[in-house]
């Protein structure tokens, strides 16, 4: 038994069925938490037993930085959660239909790599956690696709945000406090 780190690879989908604590990307099977490696040959899976920080319970306040994109929702990496001063460093997923209240179609319109999110911790379950930005939570600091600018409300375009270098507007899943990262 080994320990994993987040996005440690630990084979292939030919090798091994895709356990608990894990996940795929390109037929590849990373660790999607910190934890011991379970290999069983027999069964060929792997999985990994994750710890999660005690502190993080359904309905408490995350923030965390956008990794990636897809059609199923937001990668993100959690790092601090509101009111405990520790950081941390869990990968979790904004599923698409925990985004906003409304419908999805396009996670990638909506969210860009390195944006930090605030999001609310919905689900908890071996070792993994689900976020959701729906309601008040979303992007508190976004940065130009562009020129990777730092972006602020848009005064022009209602609901969008501009770009302060390149002038260039964008959506986003904006929170209500955009723009309020003082906690981090
Ligand atoms: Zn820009």
């Amino acid at each position: 038994m080994e320990n994993a780190f987040i996005g440690d690879y630990l084979g292939t989908i030919e090798e091994f069925a895709p356990g608990e604590g894990t996940y795929v990307e390109e037929g590849k099977i990373y660790s999607a938490t910190i934890g011991k490696v379970m290999s069983n040959s027999e069964l060929h899976s792997v999985s990994v037993t994750g710890k999660i920080v005690p502190e993080l319970e359904v309905g408490k306040v995350v923030y965390g930085d956008v990794m990636s994109m897809g059609k199923t929702g937001v990668t993100v990496i959690v790092k601090r959660i509101s009111g405990f001063k520790n950081e941390i460093d869990q990968r979790t997923m904004i599923h698409v239909s925990n985004i906003s209240d409304s419908y999805v179609d396009k996670p990638e319109s909506l969210f860009a790599i390195g944006d930090i999110v605030k999001a609310r911790v919905v689900k908890i379950f071996n070792g993994l956690f689900d976020i959701s930005t729906r309601g008040e939570f979303g992007v508190v600091k976004a940065f130009c696709r562009k020129c990777r600018g730092p972006m602020v409300v848009s005064e022009k375009f209602e609901g969008k945000l501009e770009c302060t270098l390149c002038k260039c507007s964008d959506d986003r899943k904006i929170a209500q406090d955009y723009g309020k990262v003082s906690e981090l």
